[in-house]
């Protein structure tokens, strides 16, 4: 059996956020760049669907990241892992999948239907 601790996950979550955080500073430096930049219209139509989608791009960028440093957190507090909505322990494996999760898996399927 292989040995995996919290210090593994708290690992992957450090590394995403180091990359989240390079990539909205990249995304950032592109938007400023193409500011009042580009004299013809065709252009300037191409440009609005890129700086949207850059902003969208950017905005789920930042969604991630604060997930990614809530999660983090939560290993300061010693909450790390445990579902924030019934308490219990999140499958390792749902974890593993996915860090940053805040709920187990019933409670996540159950605010997914709930909508
Ligand atoms: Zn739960």
């Amino acid at each position: 059996m292989v040995v995996r601790s919290q210090a593994v996950l708290k690992q992957m979550l450090e590394d995403e956020r180091d990359r989240l955080e390079g990539q909205l500073k990249h995304s950032g430096a592109k938007v400023g760049e193409h500011v009042g930049y580009g004299n013809h219209m065709a252009d300037d139509a191409t440009e609005a669907f890129e700086q949207a989608r850059d902003l969208s791009v950017r905005t789920r960028l930042e969604n991630t990241l604060h997930e990614v440093q809530d999660a983090l957190s939560k290993f300061e507090r010693g909450t790390y892992g445990i579902c924030e909505h019934c308490g219990t322990k999140i499958d390792w494996a749902r974890l593993e999948a996915k860090p940053e999760a805040r709920l187990c898996i019933k409670c996540k399927q159950r605010s997914d239907f709930g909508r």
